[in-house]
């Protein structure tokens, strides 16, 4: 599986997502042959709903599946604890994160439950996820669950 190629139309949500002012975080759900099932983004600002997550739009744009023990879910950040808790109700067997490194998710957590992770440090996520950041910290602490005290 060329999991790049994955990623490419995850990431492709995300840049969609930076154009209309949002978070930049896109996913997508694909089958075992690497088929594409659903892709989305992250809409909190612009649907005002904080439960639309990158990974929470591509599984509901995906339908229902009967098994997603064979099933890709990428995405260009690592999930939250709300997605990784999607990835383990619905026991996703493996996971493609774009990066890691502007958030480190809960990947030993998803591990552990036997997800298949697979990291990928790919530049191009690294930077949008890192522009958004310094661009719109504000927006950034509100979708991670982070108030400011
Ligand atoms: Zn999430």
């Amino acid at each position: 599986m060329n999991y790049d190629q994955l990623l490419s139309v995850a990431r492709k949500q995300a840049e969609i997502g930076a154009k209309e002012g949002g978070v930049p975080v896109g996913a997508a759900l694909f089958d075992a042959e690497g088929k594409l099932l659903g892709e989305g983004r992250n809409r909190r600002v612009q649907e005002d709903d904080p439960s639309i997550h990158g990974e929470t739009d591509a599984f509901r744009k995906a339908g229902r599946q009967t098994n997603y023990r064979d099933k890709i879910l990428v995405t260009t950040l690592a999930p939250c604890w709300y997605c990784s808790g999607l990835i383990r109700q619905f026991n996703i067997g493996t996971v493609v994160v774009g990066e890691a490194v502007n958030f480190p998710g809960h990947l030993d957590w998803l591990r552990e439950a036997g997800v298949n992770v697979i990291e990928l440090r790919d530049p191009e996520c690294i930077k949008l996820m890192a522009q958004f950041i310094e661009q719109r910290p504000d927006i950034w602490n509100e979708d991670i669950g982070e108030c400011e005290h």
